[in-house]
């Protein structure tokens, strides 16, 4: 099949069409489009779940990664191996170049802590890079209502830093919207969203949150840093 190459414009002109469909819509599109070089990335939070199972009827279009950061809870890992197992999934693991030992012999102690966006950039970014190399779209889990700096999503987007459309399915889903989807298909789900957690990283940088408050003020607490570094600012 010739390869398709989509413009900023053309992005454009998808999102205005895609915006408000129905996430099987939006995921049939991407299919059709980027078939073969369409990558899902999971971070085995609820989005992950339902876009595990949605994605099933294009297996053959999706490749299914995770970035381990090799510092994910137990939850999240057990979450991951009963997806793998119900779905039979085919999952390729992106890591930093080094594990977190290595990393505090190069770099000292709790990296996270003196320097998150550093340590980001070496256990989610530079992964990710890796990831998306010879791919043409990338799907996210991104939802408008997990918080102000995603208001502006759009179903698709073009990812002016990478060169590499976006598509996010979900972006207009409430939380309702996702756990009633995952009780409707009795999809496993990771535990610790049922544990005061709404939004689910590696263990030194996330805490739960009161009910109310703002889902992703459990991430990095105490800091200005809100987002990891994967979804950097949108061109379209
Ligand atoms: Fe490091 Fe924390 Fe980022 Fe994980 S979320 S990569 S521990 S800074």
């Amino acid at each position: 099949m010739a390869r398709a190459v989509m413009t900023p414009d053309d992005v454009r002109a998808a999102a205005d069409r895609l915006d408000g469909a129905p996430a099987e819509d939006v995921l049939t599109w991407a299919a059709e489009q980027f078939a073969g070089r369409l990558v899902l990335t999971c971070s085995w939070q609820q989005q992950s779940s339902v876009l595990i199972h949605m994605t099933r009827p294009h297996a053959d279009a999706v490749r299914v990664v995770e970035l381990d950061t090799e510092l994910l809870f137990p939850e999240t890992y057990a979450t991951r191996d009963r997806l793998v197992e119900r779905y039979g999934l085919t999952l390729e693991s992106f890591r930093a170049e080094h594990t977190p030992a290595q990393q505090e012999a190069a770099e000292g102690p709790a990296l996270w802590e003196r320097d998150p966006d550093r340590c980001c950039f070496l256990r989610k970014v530079l992964p990710l890079e890796r990831a998306l190399e010879g791919s043409d779209a990338w799907i996210t889990g991104i939802r408008r209502a997990q918080s102000a700096t995603r208001e502006g999503a759009r179903a698709v987007e073009w990812d002016e830093a990478r060169g590499i459309v976006k598509v996010q399915p979900l972006v207009a889903w409430s939380d309702e919207d996702v756990k009633g989807y995952l009780f409707a298909h009795d999809i496993p789900y990771n535990p610790l969203h049922d544990q005061g957690y709404p939004s689910i990283g590696c263990v030194p940088c996330t805490s739960p949150v009161a009910p109310g408050d703002d889902p992703r003020s459990g991430r990095w607490t105490g800091t200005a840093k809100t987002e990891c570094g994967l979804h950097l600012p949108r061109a379209a």
